[in-house]
């Protein structure tokens, strides 16, 4: 059976066995998606290779709508695609989960014409898209943002910096949000377009993460003409595609990330001998704070899928997702510090590289601060702060 045999809205166990059974008979194929490169064009590269390979075998056009070139079928079925890759040793570089963060904004809030000329080239790799929400001076207060678009007539005119764009370097469209009202109103000021990063006026400017990487770019817009159908939503509604973006990446990347996490403790448990009692507490942690977030990450999957808004409670999902992925690399620390701070072998390299690029999980989607204050303001009640 191919995927796109698979009734939209057969078993979910069913099509995991029958994806399973794919990924067992194309094994030599994704031999090349087992390690991703650490070169953030090379990874980018990568994640295009894979989307086509899952789009042309039907699998990666499974759970989206039929309008935005899919299959049709439950979103849950894209977490199927995406555990079981990880689960067979294939896990999508993160340049690919920018298709569940970005995406599903767009698909909600953008124009049908938009979404149908664009959203097929997205699940199939031929476009790569980036997020153009932070600012020197606005990041967990994107309300505060600078960048400015003016209405021109036919057009928008944008202007302004945009800092910490993953992948902008390779990325052909930028979902970006800039100010269309006044500054004193805040986020109700701030609307989001669909941006061609081959547009005049647009400048990338590669920036080092701590990880050495070059995953990162600033960009600057200067006066860039951007077509009004290009708004995603209606003008001033930046706030709540941004909302829709936080909550993809506070939950539907934090299942892909859990996938992959479930991968690396094994790994732990496998190359770094943890016997005795420090051994078990380590990994006894880890594990709990690991499965805590699959746990939590499965439910919240389930209400995106049902259609429900998950909303502010998606803050919990994005707390457990950095204190696993930090338990499951502190275990490699605590268990093989030589290794981890001395050694320079391929493995050696690969755990410093993971160890880094975990503290990170505290900081994109929203830092843990402010995920607690949304939990003590929304959830819990407590008074908002000053
Ligand atoms: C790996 C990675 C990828 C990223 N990719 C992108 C991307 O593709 N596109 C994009 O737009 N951005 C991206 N970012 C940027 C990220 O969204 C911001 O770094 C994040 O929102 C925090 O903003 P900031 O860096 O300006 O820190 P600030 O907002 O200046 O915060 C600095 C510190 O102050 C704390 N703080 C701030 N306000 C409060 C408050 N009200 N209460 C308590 N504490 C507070 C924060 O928790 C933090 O510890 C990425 C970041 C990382 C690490």
């Amino acid at each position: 059976m191919t995927a796109t045999q698979i009734a939209a809205n057969g078993d979910l166990g069913e099509f995991r066995s029958e994806f399973q059974s794919w990924l067992e008979a194309t094994r030599g194929d994704l031999e090349p998606f087992r390690v991703v490169p650490r070169d953030a064009a090379a990874q980018v590269d990568q994640a295009r290779a894979l989307q086509r390979m899952l789009f042309d075998s039907g699998w990666g056009r499974q759970g989206w709508p039929e309008h935005a070139g899919g299959f049709g079928g439950s979103p849950l079925r894209r977490g199927v695609v995406v555990e079981e890759l990880t689960k067979f040793g294939c896990p999508p570089p993160f340049a690919a989960s920018l298709v569940e963060v970005l995406g599903p904004a767009v698909l909600e809030f953008g124009s049908a014409e938009l979404v149908a000329e664009y959203y097929p080239r997205l699940l199939d790799g031929t476009d790569v898209w980036c997020q153009g929400f932070s600012e020197p001076e606005a990041g967990s207060d994107l309300g505060a943002l600078r960048t400015r678009a003016v209405d021109d007539g036919d057009e928008w005119r944008i202007t302004g910096q945009k800092i910490w764009t993953s992948y902008a370097g390779s990325a052909e469209r930028c979902l970006l949000l800039a100010r269309t009202g006044a500054v004193d109103e805040g986020f109700k000021g701030i609307s989001a377009f669909f941006i061609d990063m081959g547009s005049a006026g647009i400048e990338v400017r590669p920036l080092k993460a701590m990880t050495g990487d070059d995953e990162f770019a600033e960009l600057f817009l200067d006066d860039v003409r951007v077509p009004k159908n290009r708004i995603i939503g209606p003008i001033g509604a930046g706030a709540t595609v941004t909302m829709n973006v936080l909550a993809n990446e506070r939950s539907v990347l934090a299942w892909q990330r859990q996938a992959w996490l479930h991968t690396r403790l094994a790994d732990v448990v496998g190359e770094m001998d943890p016997v005795g009692e420090l051994g078990d507490h380590t990994i006894g942690h880890a594990y709990a704070a690991v499965h805590a977030l699959r746990l939590k990450v499965r439910e919240t999957f389930r209400t995106v899928a049902a259609g429900g808004v998950p909303g502010p409670l998606t803050s919990i999902d994005k707390i457990l997702l950095s204190t696993a992925e930090k338990a499951v690399f502190d275990a490699a620390m605590e268990l093989n510090p030589e290794l981890l701070l001395l050694g320079d072998s391929a493995s050696a390299k690969r755990w410093q590289y993971d160890h880094t690029y975990a503290r990170a999980s505290s900081i994109y989607g929203g830092t843990a601060e402010i995920q607690r204050n949304i939990l003590a303001e929304r959830i819990l009640g407590m008074p908002r702060e000053k």
